[in-house]
C-alpha cells in the first residue's frame, strides 16, 4: 500500500507516519514529488489497519497497490522520472540516443565509432566488454580492457558510455567506466545481478528478458529500485514469438504501456528486436511516435566484419539518416533531440 501524504503535511507529520508504519515490522519507501510525499509500505509485516493509517495528522489518502511491483508503479511516484545524462533529461522532453557497436573489438575501432556517432548526433556511446553470447565459442569481449577503451572513446568525444555488465563481482569494475550499467535480456530475471546493480546506485538500462511478460520486467526493476537506486531504465528489445523472419517482435504496445503504469524511462532497442538492419529505421522511428524516451543503436563502421550482430548493424551514413528523421519528428510529438555538449579541447 502506498500513503499519500496532503500537499500542507510537515515534516513531523510525514516522519510521524513513517514511525508508525516501521513499528509495524515494515520498511518504507520515500517519494518526494514536486507537490507531494508518498510514502511505499514495503516488506512484510504485522497487519496495518488502512482507515486507521488514514487518520493520522498529515495523510491524505492510504491507496492499496494491487499488482506486486511498488517503487516501480505511476500511483507510487505520479511524476516521471527524470534521469541527467550527458547535460540531456531522459525521461523528460528530451530523446536519448545511444549508439555504438554491439561489441568493443579494438581500440581503433570504438574510438572512431563514437567520432562518428557523435557527429552524427548520438547523446551516448554503447559497446559491449563483457558479451553475453549464445554459443560459448563466439568472441565473448575484451573485459577489462575493452572497458579502458570505452573510457577512451568517452574520453575523446565527450560521450557517456553504456555498456553491459553480467555477474555481481564484476559491478564495481564496470562502474569505474561505465556511466550507465546495461543488464542484458538474457539477465533479466538474474537477481544476484539485480541487487548487486540496485546496491552501487549507478544508473541502469534493464532490458526486458526475451520470454518475459511486463510485469516481471516491472518486478525486475524493482529489485533494484527496493535498494533506493532510483535511476532505472527499462529498454523493450524485442521477445520471442513464433515469427521467424526478424529476429525478435518488437513489442510496441509495450512502450505506452509502460509509460501508462510505471514512472520510470522507457527506452527502444530496435537493433536487437528486429536483428537486420533494413528495419532498423522504420521500428525507430515507431517507438519514438509510440512514446519511448530514446533509442539504443548497434552502428558499426564495417558491419560485415563485426565480431557480432553485424547482420542488424547500421553503418554511420545510414544512423546519420536515421537521427534527422528523429529530429524531424521530435516536435510534432512534444520532444526534441539535443546536441551533446562540445568536448573540451
Ligand atoms: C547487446 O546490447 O548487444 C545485447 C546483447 O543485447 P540483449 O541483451 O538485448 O540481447
Ligand atoms: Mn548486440
Amino acid at each position: 500500500m502506498i500513503v499519500v501524504m496532503s500537499v500542507t503535511a510537515s515534516a513531523r507529520e510525514i516522519s510521524d507516519v513513517i514511525g508508525r508504519i516501521r513499528s509495524m515490522g515494515y520498511d518504507i519507501h520515500l517519494s518526494e514529488g514536486k507537490e507531494r510525499t508518498i510514502i511505499g509500505v514495503i516488506g512484510r509485516g504485522r497487519p496495518l489497519d488502512r482507515d486507521q493509517l488514514a487518520l493520522l495528522p498529515g495523510v491524505q489518502d492510504v491507496v492499496p497497490v494491487s499488482h506486486p511491483y511498488k517503487i516501480a508503479s505511476r500511483e507510487y511516484h505520479p511524476d516521471d522520472t527524470v534521469i541527467p545524462l550527458n547535460g540531456i533529461q531522459l525521461g523528460g522532453k528530451d530523446l536519448a540516443i545511444i549508439a555504438g557497436p554491439c561489441s568493443v573489438e579494438n581500440r581503433e575501432q570504438i574510438i572512431e565509432t563514437a567520432h562518428a556517432v557523435r557527429e552524427a548526433g548520438a547523446t551516448a556511446l554503447r559497446g559491449g566488454a563483457f558479451k553475453p553470447r549464445t554459443s560459448p565459442y563466439a568472441f565473448q569481449g575484451l573485459g577489462e580492457e575493452g572497458l579502458k577503451y570505452l573510457a577512451e572513446a568517452r574520453e575523446a568525444t565527450g560521450l557517456p558510455i553504456v555498456t553491459e555488465v553480467m555477474e555481481p563481482a564484476l559491478v564495481p569494475l564496470v562502474c569505474q567506466y561505465a556511466d550507465v550499467l546495461q543488464i542484458g535480456t538474457r539477465n533479466m530475471q538474474n537477481y544476484a545481478l539485480l541487487h548487486a546493480v540496485g546496491e552501487s546506485q549507478h544508473p541502469v538500462l534493464l532490458k526486458r528478458g526475451m520470454s518475459s511478460t511486463i510485469e516481471e520486467l516491472l518486478m525486475a526493476a524493482e529489485y533494484i529500485l527496493s535498494h533506493g537506486n532510483m535511476r532505472v531504465m527499462l529498454c523493450e528489445r524485442g521477445i520471442r514469438t513464433f515469427e521467424t523472419y526478424t529476429r525478435n517482435t518488437f513489442d510496441v504496445n509495450a512502450i505506452p504501456v509502460l509509460k501508462h503504469i510505471s514512472h520510470l524511462p522507457v527506452m527502444a532497442d530496435p537493433s536487437h528486436a528486429v536483428g537486420k538492419w533494413e528495419y532498423v529505421e522504420s521500428v525507430s522511428l515507431a517507438a519514438i511516435a509510440a512514446g519511448a524516451d530514446g533509442l539504443i543503436l548497434e552502428v558499426h563502421m564495417d558491419p560485415e566484419h563485426a565480431e557480432s550482430d553485424g547482420r542488424q548493424s547500421l553503418k554511420p551514413e545510414r544512423f546519420a539518416r536515421l537521427v534527422e528523421k528523429v529530429k524531424q519528428m521530435a516536435p510534432i510529438i512534444g520532444r526534441q533531440v539535443v546536441s551533446p555538449a562540445p568536448v573540451q579541447e
